[in-house]
């Protein structure tokens, strides 16, 4: 139940981000209505491989928030130890056999932020990873990143959006394509593709991929690096593999029903668009796919394709995220980002504590779009 001063929220976007941050308002007493396109999770969260993590070579401001991001799914775990869709059973990371000394210094850079990485020789590998093929690993060995995870979004969605509803909360999905309406410069609310209108002291636009062209209606600029990319789940297959595999020719994680999701880069680049806008790829590389991961698993299982999901991954042009206000804009908030996994719980709270408070937060001055100007 909210009050009849509680500040009213429109949050544009049902993927993670956008139910997040709406979660978090309503938690904190605003009166929120989400608005989304089509279903709940249609858009890049619903084909994620949700790896979490902050490992690799990040800047220092963006590795904190990553690591907040981490921290936050680290205690709803603590509180609901029993999610099957949630889990830190660490992450395993190799390069091609020439790349050994890339490998050593990612190793390096990620013990100098004092992230949990060890590197680790193939025959010690499964004692660490139980379901590696240890013998695919090359010489170098591999990263061993112990505090990494995966989440299932769909699930973390249908989880955060019950707490929204029953905290008073409004979900309207099937509402088309929304529009930010303004007046004399500041946020006045949202408008459905049906032409409804829904008055708002704030807006945000947490619609993905769709972001950039959104933003720029309003005469906002933010560079996008958008890919389109594929994600394949196989059927179930009961596989001992519980942590995350980051291999040169693919990645992979184990599914809540017993299967594994499974993307690469080098699989994107056999994406096509059909005449009517929809992606595809050839089967042929889906297999490929496939095959690739069998090889990095112990006992090589036989393993086949359940469902793929093909579309934009939301990246912004330098590869960092979008979050918080918009200076010219007075009720324009921005949420426009990669790894929206790892940063699903904190970008929402984060964002929920600068309009709740009216103040820029210290962690996302950074990652304002005011740095594009
Ligand atoms: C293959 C793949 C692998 C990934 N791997 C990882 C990983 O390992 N780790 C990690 O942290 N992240 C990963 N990500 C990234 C992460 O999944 C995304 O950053 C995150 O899901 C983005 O969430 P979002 O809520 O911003 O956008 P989305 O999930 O795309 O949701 C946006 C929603 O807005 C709706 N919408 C769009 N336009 C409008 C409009 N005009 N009006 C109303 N609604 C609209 C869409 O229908 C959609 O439902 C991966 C993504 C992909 C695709």
């Amino acid at each position: 139940m909210t009050s009849s001063s509680a500040i009213k929220v429109a949050v544009v976007g049902g993927g993670v981000i956008g139910v997040s941050t709406a979660q978090q308002l309503a938690n904190a007493g605003a009166d929120v209505i989400l608005l989304t396109e089509s279903a709940l999770t249609s858009g890049a969260s619903g084909r994620s491989l949700s790896w979490l993590n902050s490992a690799g070579m990040w800047r220092e401001p963006y590795h904190r928030l990553r690591i907040a991001g981490i921290d936050r799914y680290r205690t709803l775990w603590a509180q609901q130890p029993r999610l099957r869709w949630l889990r830190f059973a660490g992450g395993l990371v190799w390069h091609a056999e020439d790349k050994g000394a890339e490998l050593h210094r990612r190793h390096d850079h990620e013990v100098a932020h004092g992230y949990d990485s060890h590197l680790v020789k193939a025959q010690d590998a499964e004692a660490h990873t139980p379901g590696v093929n240890a013998t695919a690993i090359p010489d170098a060995g591999a990263i061993w990143n112990p505090g990494e995870g995966w989440v299932d979004l769909p699930s973390l969605v249908q989880f955060l959006i019950k707490d929204f509803q029953e905290r008073g909360g409004q979900l309207v999905t099937n509402a088309g394509k929304c529009t930010v309406r303004s007046s004399a410069g500041s946020i006045s609310g949202v408008a459905t593709e049906g032409g409804d209108l829904v008055g708002a002291d704030a807006v945000v636009l947490a619609a993905g991929a769709a972001v950039p062209a959104m933003a720029a209606d309003l005469g906002i600029i933010i560079p996008d690096a958008t890919p389109i990319s594929l994600l394949v789940t196989s059927r179930p297959v009961h596989h001992p593999l519980r942590a995350v595999l980051n291999t040169p020719r693919v990645s992979l994680r184990p599914t809540p029903d017993g299967a594994l999701a499974i993307d690469s880069d080098w699989a994107n680049a056999h994406i096509r668009q059909a005449a009517d806008g929809s992606y595809e790829v050839p089967p042929a590389i889906t297999e490929s796919l496939l095959a690739e991961a069998s090889l990095v698993l112990q006992g090589a299982p036989k393993l086949e394709a359940a469902w793929c999901g093909i579309g934009p991954k939301p990246v912004p042009g330098d590869g960092e995220p979008v979050l918080g206000r918009v200076d010219d804009v007075p009720g324009l908030y921005l949420a426009f980002t990669h790894s929206g996994a790892t940063l699903g719980l904190i970008a929402g709270e984060l964002l929920a504590y600068e309009i709740m408070t009216g103040a820029s937060h210290p962690m996302l001055i950074d990652f304002n779009v005011r740095r594009f100007r």
